[in-house]
């Protein structure tokens, strides 16, 4: 199959859309030493966010709550369901890309023109998400969580040389395994449900060049919604 970029004149438009400020009567406690905390004005980003429709993408304005400890004056941002910190392309962006070129079989160029990114950002995309974590970790710890579910199957028609491809289908095991254990999520991909409870949850963040995504089904359970 032909695999070139679409024609500028054919590439979706992008879709741009402001976000009013909202933000809770009082702002949680601080992740530090669980002091109280105060609201401390906000700050904007413009994050690419996902919409359900895989390859469809839209750009926020989006006004964050700002947070400041009144004991020990720690500073954090509070972030809404489904918005990563420090990340324009939003997790489920990243999984849509990485998917369609190691699972799709598109070029960078190609997969990386649907959302409006360049194609130096989706391979460094999946060669992030192939070292983020190993697939048997993630689907030792979805199989604690749904026992029923047939772990692991269909990983084993994936190509060796592809990590990233087992990585991002272990992934998804997770995902779904997090839903049947009543973890609440809005992200849509298996890369964004996992690491979106993990910050939720956690409040880890892992960036680009970020490895070591050690998920346990012990942290599922009793788990405090987060906040930085
Ligand atoms: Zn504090």
């Amino acid at each position: 199959m032909a695999d070139v970029p679409p024609a500028v004149s054919e590439r979706k438009p992008l879709t741009r859309i402001t976000k009013d400020r909202q933000r809770a009567e009082r702002p949680p406690p601080c992740r530090q030493c669980h002091a109280r905390s105060w609201w401390n004005g906000w700050r904007v980003v413009f994050p690419m966010v996902a919409t359900l429709v895989a390859g469809i993408v839209e750009q926020w304005e989006l006004p964050l709550a700002k947070a400041k400890c009144g004991s020990c004056k720690h500073s954090f941002t509070c972030y809404p369901p489904g918005i990563y910190p420090r990340r324009r392309y939003q997790l489920d962006v990243v999984a849509d890309v990485a998917g369609a070129m190691v699972l799709g079989g598109a070029s960078a160029t190609r997969a990386a023109a649907e959302v409006h990114a360049t194609s130096s950002s989706a391979r460094r995309w999946v060669l992030w998400v192939a070292a983020l974590a190993e697939p048997r970790d993630l689907l030792a710890t979805a199989a604690r969580l749904d026992p029923d579910a047939a772990a692991g199957a269909g990983l084993g028609v994936l190509p060796a040389r592809a990590p990233a491809a087992h990585v991002l289908a272990a992934l998804e095991q997770l995902g779904c395994a997090l839903l049947h254990a009543g973890v609440a999520m809005v992200e849509r991909t298996g890369l964004g449900r996992v690491l979106g409870w993990q910050h939720a949850a956690h409040g880890a963040v892992f960036g680009l060049g970020d490895a070591g995504l050690h998920p346990s089904p012990a942290t599922v359970l009793g788990c405090e919604k987060g906040d930085t």
